[in-house]
């Protein structure tokens, strides 16, 4: 069993791929070609956002985010600090301060309650993350931001797809940034991101910097990176957007099949009603991690940690603001265990798993001996 099955989802959606590939081969322009307009239209339409930008990669998209909203050194950004370490790493790298403001121990989101104690005259935007795949509270983030004239960029690497209060994630702030390594749920075969607004300034200043601030040929208007996601990338992406909603579907067969065996009986992630997830992760939370993985590891069932250590305990960012030391997102990095997720993961294959897993932890299954002869090995 594969943790994320990326040869299974190649051979399904493979003629298209293909296709899509040699038409890049064919016109060899393989920077800024044809698929990368093409993407960024059909991107912005999906998402409903009035702008797209390709980048060449969710970090990418962080950074680019927030130069254009001229974040400088000595400004602050309010994050969480449970998250991959790109959050963070693009507000350093420009010389700001990430501010970390504790998760909601339910849904592992930043919990708006505590935002608007962390604000300071230096504030200058808030970065929420939509862990997992589910949306943070952005409704309650964005009222809090426009009390205090801050930004809300949408670290949205996980949740590209999913739904809030009937809009789509990428859509929900000043701006959103997503990824397509090749393991989120839209992922390229390389890296690659984009960044959504509905800002034409803002939309305008992100091109000019995915360029080297260029914005005519060799006219430097501003400083900017070499941030572009190639053409090849796009076309990828492209094709793999055809079976988009086919492959949440299923992604939402599967975490279905794994609700009906935890619920009432192990920790999970919760999830709101007014919103969806593309289950980027599926996250239990347990005890005793590391025999669970073992037992898990031992029946070949691949797991993994998002994310062991928060973000204020690295070695590299130890000494940020972190009030109280974040005890929720301690708590949380110390239980919380993905399991193997994916569109071309048999339903009843995560039910074994799942059994699996009960087991481990020491509870009955639902439906008890009958299941438990129905998926013994
Ligand atoms: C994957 C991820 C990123 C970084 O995306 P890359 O494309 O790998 O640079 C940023 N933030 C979160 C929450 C992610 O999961």
């Amino acid at each position: 069993m594969e943790f994320i099955d990326l040869k299974a989802q190649y051979q399904a959606a493979r003629p298209g791929i293909d296709a899509r590939i040699q038409a890049v081969l064919d016109h060899g322009q393989y920077i800024m070609g044809p698929e990368v307009a093409e993407l960024e239209t059909r991107l912005a339409a999906y998402t409903g956002a009035r702008h797209c930008i390709t980048v060449s990669s969710g970090t990418e998209a962080l950074l680019v985010s927030l130069m254009a909203l001229g974040v400088r050194p000595g400004d602050e950004v309010i994050t969480t600090p449970f998250s991959f370490i790109a959050t963070a790493e693009a507000i350093v790298l420009l010389g700001a301060v990430p501010v970390f403001a504790d998760i909601d121990p339910a849904s592992c989101n930043i919990d708006p309650g505590l935002i608007e104690g962390r604000i300071t005259p230096r504030t200058r935007a808030i970065m929420p993350v939509s862990l997992y795949g589910q949306p943070a509270d952005m409704d309650e983030i964005n009222a809090i931001a426009t009390r205090h004239g801050l930004a809300v960029v949408e670290d949205a690497a996980q949740s590209f797809g999913a739904t809030y209060r009937g809009r789509k994630s990428c859509n929900l702030s000043t701006i959103g940034c997503t990824s397509f390594f090749p393991s989120k749920p839209l992922g390229c075969y390389g890296d690659g991101g984009a960044i959504f607004t509905s800002d034409a300034g803002l939309a305008q200043a992100m091109r000019e910097i995915r360029v080297h601030g260029q914005s005519r040929r060799y006219v430097h208007t501003r400083v900017g990176v070499g941030g572009r996601m190639d053409t090849l990338q796009c076309a990828i992406v492209l094709a793999k957007l055809e079976r988009f909603e086919w492959e949440l579907a299923q992604r939402a067969r599967v975490a279905a099949a794994y609700d009906a065996m935890f619920s009432g009986r192990l920790g999970m992630v919760g999830r709101g009603r007014d919103r969806s997830s593309v289950f980027a992760q599926y996250t239990v939370v347990v005890d005793e991690r590391e025999r669970v993985q073992s037992v898990l590891h031992a029946a070949g069932i691949p797991t993994a940690v998002h994310y062991p250590v928060p973000i204020h305990m690295q070695p590299a960012y130890a000494g940020l603001s972190a009030e109280g030391g974040c005890p929720v997102a301690v708590a949380m990095a110390a239980r919380v265990l993905s399991l193997p997720m994916g569109p071309y993961l048999d339903p009843a294959a995560a039910t074994e798993v799942a059994a699996t897993l009960l087991q481990a932890v020491g509870e009955p299954l639902p439906g008890g001996a009958d299941l438990l002869e129905a998926t013994a090995p």
